[in-house]
């Protein structure tokens, strides 16, 4: 069966000596992995739509649940990505992310899609940096794939104001300071009223106003901090590609 899907590169490996095989986000099929025979051969037109990080319409052969590319045509090239290394490594990161929290079957891949390719317009373009997209991508595609934390107040005594809310992230919860002594030895990150108002935008504003807001270098670096505390909490895993994002910092 064929089938026309919209979807982003997020990973390539090659296999043998001309065949590829490719992780992609697709609009139709959420997060697959796809196989292209002979690269070379069918490369006319289609190289570029098999890079990294592009934004490509496939013609898909499909059996069962096994895929190939037929066709694929390139609709955005990121070219502003790939020519910055830290923007590369960090786009990286955010593939592998989406990879281990692929949208399951019956969920809507769009919205993945969507969060994915606004924020890398917003690095090719430079209009947002790399401190500002990591945070935001990371709290908003865990709230997204079932791991959305409760930012509305304290979780024992509902206070939702103040300088003294700590969030913890074993649990994604708030503690006032008075309610600290449940935390029961989990950490917990006192948060400024800054880094929470940041957190709770993230979490909850519409897709279109997602990236309306700002916040100084120092604190957009402790909210990465934060949410990379919070994933490892959560999932209990950590990421090679972000290991790598590190060492470039
Ligand atoms: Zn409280």
């Amino acid at each position: 069966m064929l089938i026309s899907t919209d979807g982003i590169v997020l990973k390539t490996k090659p296999v043998g000596n001309d065949d590829h095989v490719y992780t992609l986000l697709t609009r139709e099929k959420g997060v697959i992995t796809a196989f292209a025979r002979n690269r070379q051969k069918i490369s006319r037109g289609m190289g570029s739509a098999l890079e990294l990080f592009t934004y490509s319409n496939f013609v898909l052969f499909q059996s069962k649940d096994r895929y190939s590319i037929n066709t694929a045509s390139s609709n955005k090239i990121f070219f502003g990505i790939r020519s910055d290394i830290e923007k590369v490594s960090l786009a990286s990161y955010l593939s592998e992310l989406l990879i281990e929290l692929a949208p399951e079957e019956g969920e809507d891949p769009n919205d993945y899609a969507r969060l994915f390719l606004n924020c890398l317009s917003m690095l090719e373009t430079g209009k947002r940096s790399v401190l500002f997209i990591k945070p935001l991508f990371e709290l908003r595609l865990m709230a997204m794939a079932g791991y959305m934390p409760d930012l509305l107040g304290c979780s024992v005594c509902g206070k939702s104001e103040g300088k003294s809310l700590s969030f913890l992230p074993s649990s994604g919860s708030l503690l006032c300071q008075d309610c600290m002594a449940q935390a029961t030895g989990q950490l917990a990150i006192q948060l400024s009223p800054g880094e929470l108002a940041a957190m709770r935008h993230i979490i909850y504003a519409p897709m279109e106003k997602l990236f309306s807001f700002a916040l100084p270098d120092e604190a957009l670096k402790r909210l990465s901090s934060i949410a990379e505390t919070y994933i490892y909490h959560q999932l209990d895993k950590t990421f090679t590609t972000l290991e790598f994002y590190h060492t470039l910092l």
